[in-house]
């Protein structure tokens, strides 16, 4: 069924609903399957190796293989931090980002539910996974973006999956109230996080977490927050994990926003239940630049239930921790992904984050979403002539 997370009132899972008609207030899928862990040994390392966990009927599902992301061990750069570190690599996803997850039980669901075109308000990477799924599935796909605001490798990942791409003179939160109206018209299944289905796809990366970690929970998991339906999605799929008995405890959710898009980071810091939003968000990191994030109540549970926190980062800070984890690790993430690491560094500095604590962050997006800002970063490639001696004469200044 689909509840209401506030009043808690009851829909059926067929229903095309994305609040509460009650109290307006947030709904979320309540699955309680009656399983043992057992049954995920030797499955394939996808997403829908949990599949029980899934809402969806299982014989018609809408994947490209999604999920069963790296999980890193990152020694040097938890050295450095003082923590011991694993990151999650959601950049390997079929897109490259962890919207997969949640677009394939949502295009999923929307071939269940018969519908011809699904849309979506957009930062970049939904746009980009939506019309991928889209396109597996043979659905039409319109895609609202703030115009001037998308990193290029996510537009052109939108417009050659062939959605109907809309540049839209606002920002991301202005456009999801415009895309949100036209999906309560009916013309379209809006796929954006508001739908709950998108978590429930997302809520297996906490699922693999605790999996690859040998069914326990790390100390804490960081990752940033834009629309803070992911620190949702993965404190849910911990705690069915923990519901289920297949693992005994929990971690601390810790939630990271840009300094210039914070308004959960300021809901906690007051201990308050709701957010005020931020007027004019603004981050080099545009995948978390967003000031009303509309899974906010879910987040602030997320975090508070778990005895978790959230801080902000400077985009100077942001673009640091790009950087040191590309060149420490070998990981290359785009800025937003880069937060959790930012994150993680001034937790540790301000000494909320213990040494030695058991750390996982989350890193979102791959690299290759936002080209431009990768390149600004970089000195231009010294220009030489083809031959050896000028090869050498190079060199020798290194
Ligand atoms: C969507 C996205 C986020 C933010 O996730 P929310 O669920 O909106 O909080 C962070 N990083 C990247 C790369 C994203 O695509
Ligand atoms: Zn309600």
């Amino acid at each position: 069924m689909i509840r209401c997370i506030s009043c808690g009132a009851e829909y059926g899972l067929d229903e095309i609903i994305y609040t509460c008609r009650e109290c307006d207030s947030i709904l979320e899928v309540v699955m309680e399957p009656d399983v043992s862990r057992d049954i995920f040994e030797c499955r394939r390392n996808t997403m829908w190796k949990y599949k029980e966990f899934m809402p969806v009927d299982e014989t018609r599902i809408i994947s490209l293989q999604e999920g069963g992301t790296p999980f890193i061990k990152c020694d040097r750069l938890g050295e450095e931090l003082g923590v011991n570190l694993h990151v999650k690599v959601e950049g390997s996803n079929p897109t490259g980002s962890f919207k997969d997850r949640g677009m394939s039980v949502g295009i999923t669901k929307a071939v269940e539910l018969g519908v011809d075109t699904v849309g979506c308000a957009s930062t970049g990477n939904t746009s980009a996974s939506l019309a991928a799924y889209a396109a597996r599935a043979g659905l039409k796909c319109i895609v609202l973006l703030p115009s001037g605001k998308v990193a290029l490798g996510k537009l052109a990942q939108a417009m050659f999956h062939g959605a109907e791409v809309l540049s839209v003179n606002g920002n991301f939160d202005e456009a999801l109230e415009a895309v949100t109206a036209l999906a309560l018209e009916g013309e379209l299944y809006l796929l954006n996080s508001i739908n709950p289905y998108r978590l429930e796809g997302q809520k297996s990366i906490g699922f693999e977490i605790v999996d690859d970690l040998g069914w326990r929970s790390p100390d804490r998991i960081i990752l940033p927050v834009g629309n803070a339906g992911n620190i949702s999605a993965i404190w849910k799929g911990i705690r069915e994990f923990y519901e289920a008995g297949f693992i005994e405890d929990l971690p601390r959710m810790t939630g990271i926003q840009a300094e210039g898009a914070c308004p959960i980071t300021n809901a906690v810091r007051k201990g308050a239940d709701e957010i005020i939003p931020v007027e004019n968000p603004e981050t080099v990191a545009t995948a978390i630049r967003i000031g009303a994030p509309v899974s906010a109540l879910k987040a602030l549970r997320a975090i508070y239930d778990s005895d978790g926190t959230s801080d902000t980062v400077t985009d100077e800070e942001i673009l640091d921790a790009q950087k040191l984890l590309a060149r420490t690790e070998g990981i290359g993430v785009e800025p937003a992904s880069a937060s959790s690491i930012a994150g993680l560094r001034k937790l540790v500095e301000s000494g909320e984050i213990d040494n030695g604590e058991d750390v996982v962050c989350i890193v979102t997006g791959h690299l290759l979403k936002d080209p431009n800002t990768a390149i600004n970063a970089c000195k231009e490639p010294v220009s030489i002539e083809a031959n050896i001696e000028s090869l050498k004469n190079v060199l020798k200044d290194l």
